[in-house]
């Protein structure tokens, strides 16, 4: 077999093209190299140091997000030295926050045992909310590093609470710059960055400021590619585990974008929304309307039953005696008017399915082009 460009890696030949990094003819090729901070589309960093390999013949480890694929050579990703080197930098990310979970090692040192004793504290709040959804805790597991629980102190920047949407936990945040990789490349906002550039401490919001002070439009992106615990929904936080839920995946009704996502569903009701990764038109991002409205789905205040008004006030109907009666009036108006003397208004916070119907009725059946829907929240 012959490539014009070709890269050994852990002993297998690959072809790529100028300008990929080791990292994506990696993955391109079902290598799986972790990492915590890379972001596909977005400007790549090597700052966590996760993604290092060794090529051959060059002293330092290279960082494979970040570093070009060249022809002929050759890279190991899980090399002792390699796996040595994530061990340290993941055992410094436990330590830099506080990560009091299964990473913890005041369990005891037998993970089977530090597993099972961590089961009976799921649903303590010393726990972590992303316990079992946890970019960093998984990749703890697979190097077997543990932090120290014993070692975590009072940590300098509070939680914020005070928008409705997004909990910020900067105990908990490994600067991986992910969000704000997120927030100013792919959603191009700009509303969050590092406090300081050379010795970054926390991810700020315009002067330090909240968030709801500041030019973010809660589109949520930052959430979705949070790889810890450090950004998370609301709602949901200690109130839904991930393994409790099971994903639906949908089109967004909002708009005519047709963003695709992921309803997660617990005990038949909606309790997250997360944008598709990798699939058009969306690409994984969303915007607040997507990601946070949905709430109206479970309204007490929705009705139940069909209303019909008589002398000014409604009552309730059953469905049989409303169809009818509409049916009744829309062949009355069509008669007497023409199909053109009706207009059929839908809503955005009904399905797309149910649209879809709405539309061939409108159209099928009464014969009028008049139908519209209104898209506001
Ligand atoms: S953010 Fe991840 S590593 Fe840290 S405590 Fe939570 S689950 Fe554990
Ligand atoms: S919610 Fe959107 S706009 Fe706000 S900080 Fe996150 S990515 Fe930026
Ligand atoms: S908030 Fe999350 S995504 Fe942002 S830097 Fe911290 S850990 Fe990374």
């Amino acid at each position: 077999m012959t490539f014009q460009n070709k890269i050994s890696i852990n002993g297998n030949t690959f072809a790529f093209e100028p300008g990929e990094t080791i990292l994506e003819v990696a993955h391109r090729n079902n290598i799986d190299i972790p990492s915590l901070c890379h972001l596909k589309g977005t400007t790549p960093t090597g700052s966590c140091q996760i993604c290092v390999v060794q090529i051959a013949g060059r002293p330092d480890l290279a960082t494979a997000c970040s570093t070009p694929a060249e022809n002929d050579i050759s890279v190991l990703t899980e090399s002792p030295r390699v796996i040595a080197s994530r061990k340290n930098t993941l055992k410094t990310f436990l330590a830099s926050g506080n990560h009091n979970c299964a990473v913890s090692d005041s369990y005891g040192k037998d993970w089977t045992e530090l597993q099972l004793k961590v089961q009976k504290d799921d649903e303590s709040k010393e726990l972590c909310p992303v316990w079992g959804d946890c970019r960093l805790q998984d990749l703890a597991y697979r190097y077997q590093v543990t932090g120290n629980r014993e070692r975590i102190t009072e940590f300098p920047y509070k939680m914020e609470t005070v928008n409705p949407f997004i909990v910020r936990d900067f105990s908990r945040c490994i600067l991986c710059g992910r969000c704000v990789k997120a927030c100013r490349e792919i959603q191009v906002n700009n509303a969050i960055d590092f406090n300081t550039p050379e010795h970054p401490s926390k991810i700020i919001a315009k002067d330090d400021q909240a968030l709801k002070d500041s030019d973010c439009v809660f589109c949520g992106e930052c959430i979705q590619v949070c790889p810890v615990g450090a950004l998370v929904e609301k709602d949901i936080r200690y109130h839904v585990r991930q393994w409790d839920t099971r994903k639906v995946r949908t089109t967004c009704s909002y708009c005519g974008v047709g963003c695709q996502m992921f309803l997660h569903v617990k005990d038949n009701r909606i309790v997250k929304v997360s944008g598709v990764e990798g699939v058009e038109p969306n690409h994984g991002s969303l915007c607040v309307k997507g990601r946070f409205g949905f709430n109206f789905v479970h309204s007490q205040d929705r009705l139940t039953m069909p209303l019909i008004k008589e002398n000014g006030k409604f009552r309730e109907a059953s469905w049989e005696e409303a169809t009818n009666l509409v049916a009744e009036k829309l062949k009355a108006i069509k008669s007497k008017n023409g199909p053109d003397a009706i207009g059929v208004l839908t809503s955005a916070r009904v399905s797309n399915e149910e649209n879809y119907i709405a539309h061939k009725f409108t159209r099928a059946v009464l014969k009028t082009n008049n139908i519209d829907h209104c898209a506001r929240l």
